[in-house]
């Protein structure tokens, strides 16, 4: 089919079809950052069950930027303790979620209700005049041309046939992508053999709060208390059990069994799932652009699923909206893929070694892990690592729109800034994004002398961005807008990274760290 361009009924700047969670993100980033956006959602409402359940401090951020961040999270659970048991019971290893703190503002593991999150979303996208939610639309066919796409839907109400025009199509329409199929791109990597029994749900009267994965090779587990009110209990199906009968309320009855009086369980949805770590061949085809599940899905064994599509969504919404303002060029975009693919190929992979771990089959094998695991955490590091959550795979870009062209050892570039608590003028207390925005934001050391807080402001007025210094704590007043680094990690960092002026990217990632004597290589980089 060709759809003619003139003939759309309608032109906006991003088309996104599917507005799942990545899709309902992304439209509220570019809301945000003022882009004409239209998403096309095939149903009449959202999802309204739970799958995902769990998400981190990224996720936590990113959501802050939309402006919904204390909305999403007044619903939330922060979860402190999580534990891996063996057959027995006995715990051989734990990871103190609540005390790890890798700097971007909150704690790395919190619960959620997908429901809710998806409400919230969907709410948050009507303040944005310039941004349409079109229901009950099902995307049946695109076509692209150097200057954009143009895409063709179905009312499925009345069965109407409309098209849209838009400079750029974001593929937001999960793991069965039509746009991805559309386009040719196949997926690529392994399914997981073993179906999962996810049984969602509240609980009548008290219930114990816990985060625990049962490593027992009779029944893999994985048991949690959520949000609001819900639980999560997940089984690994053995062999030769099926799908039905695993569905069935009495074997769900004796599954909850060993975990909690299942009288007391209200079960709202009870689903085999059999899960996939696939990645698509390529995540851009022109204009047209994949995100979250269409691009790459994985087991939710770190519950990272969603959290990497919202990455997907913070790195690209703010890019698109300099290239459609003409405030960068389009190449710009060919660093979405060059960027998030390796990150998520290292969330897979890590996702697959906790698969590993947490599903061993056989006993002895499963005996054995239970004691390494323990004598190994005799040893301090090892043990730092575990409970400290380490092996979390860390934000950084080692390619990408960066300074040098991506992260160096040891080089602050390509990293996510750190996001501590400071002190406006004002007295007010807040993270440090509240006080940056949304946009490019340059910090100096107030302590500066004034010809390098000059030339940070001619950076920051270049380019667009808000200038902020840094004043250690009780420091005397800057003539430019400053904060109050209350903690002194601010300090730290700069000092750390030997560098005066640092630049961040709209997604918090470090653009540049430079001593004054650098700006100029540092705005050559910027292109302004
Ligand atoms: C049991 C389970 C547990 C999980 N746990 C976690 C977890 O704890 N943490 C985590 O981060 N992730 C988890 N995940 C993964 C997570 O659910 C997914 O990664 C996430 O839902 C993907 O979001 P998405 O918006 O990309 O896709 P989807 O949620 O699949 O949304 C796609 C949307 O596109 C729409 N659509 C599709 N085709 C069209 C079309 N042609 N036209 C218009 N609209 C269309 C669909 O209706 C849908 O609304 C879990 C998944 C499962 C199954």
């Amino acid at each position: 089919m060709v759809c003619d361009k003139q003939q759309a009924d309608m032109e906006v700047d991003v088309i996104i079809s599917g507005c799942g969670p990545v899709g309902a993100l992304t439209c509220n980033l570019l809301g945000s950052l003022g882009v004409r956006t239209l998403v096309l959602e095939q149903d009449l409402a959202p999802h309204g069950q739970p799958r995902a359940f769990s998400c981190d401090d990224e996720a936590l951020r990113i959501y802050q930027s939309t402006g919904l961040g204390a909305e999403l999270q007044k619903d939330m659970r922060e979860n402190r303790f999580a534990e891996y048991v063996g057959e027995t019971g006995k715990r051989f290893a734990e990871v103190h979620t609540g005390s790890a703190d890798f700097g971007f503002g909150y704690s790395p593991l919190w619960f959620f209700h997908q429901p809710k999150v998806e409400g919230v979303l969907r709410e948050g996208m009507g303040r944005f005049p310039h941004v349409k939610l079109q229901v009950g639309a099902s995307v049946e066919s695109l076509e692209q041309d150097a200057a954009g796409v143009t895409v063709r839907y179905q009312l499925l109400q009345t069965g109407e046939t409309r098209t849209v025009r838009g400079r750029y199509l974001l593929a937001c329409d999960g793991a069965r992508s039509g746009v991805r199929k559309a386009l040719g791109i196949k997926m690529s990597g392994r399914a997981y053999g073993e179906p999962w029994l996810a049984v969602s749900g509240s609980v009548e009267g008290d219930a114990p709060e816990l985060c625990r994965f049962v490593c027992d090779p009779k029944r893999p587990a994985f048991v949690a208390t959520g949000a609001v009110g819900q639980f999560r209990w997940e089984f690994m199906l053995m062999p030769g059990e099926t799908r039905e009968e695993m569905e069935r309320p009495e074997t769900i009855k004796k599954l909850l069994a060993p975990y909690i009086d299942p009288e007391r369980v209200h079960v709202e949805r009870a689903q085999v799932y059999t899960f996939h770590c696939l990645n698509a061949a390529r995540w851009r085809d022109g204009n047209v652009f994949l995100l979250g599940d269409a691009a790459h899905t994985m087991p939710p064994f770190m519950g990272q699923g969603l959290v990497s599509g919202m990455r997907d969504a913070s790195n690209l919404a703010w890019k698109i909206q300099r290239v459609v303002r003409g405030l960068a060029p389009a190449s710009l975009l060919d660093t979405y893929e060059e960027e998030r693919r390796p990150h998520v190929e290292a969330v897979q992979k890590l996702c697959v070694r906790v698969g590993h771990l947490f599903l061993a089959r056989n006993r002895w094998v499963a005996g054995a892990r239970d004691m390494v695991m323990r004598a190994l955490q005799r040893i301090p590091r090892v043990r730092r690592f575990i409970q400290g959550f380490e092996f979390k795979q860390p934000p950084m870009h080692e390619r990408g729109y960066y300074l040098g062209g991506g992260h160096a050892p040891e080089s602050a570039e390509g990293t996510y800034f750190i996001q501590p608590k400071v002190r406006l003028q004002s007295g007010k207390e807040v993270l440090l994004d509240d006080a940056i925005g949304n946009d490019f934001a340059v910090l100096c050391r107030a302590n500066a002398p004034s010809a390098q807080v000059a030339a940070a402001r001619g950076l920051a007025e270049a380019l667009g961005a808000r200038l902020l210094a840094v004043q250690s704590s009780g420091a005397d007043g800057s003539d430019v807008p400053a904060v109050e680094d209350i903690t002194g990690k601010l300090g730290d960092w700069f000092s750390r990274h030997d560098s005066d002026v640092v630049v961040l990217r709209p997604d918090r990632f470090v653009f540049g760290a430079v001593k004054a004597e650098r700006l100029p290589e540092l705005r050559d980089a910027l292109g302004v």
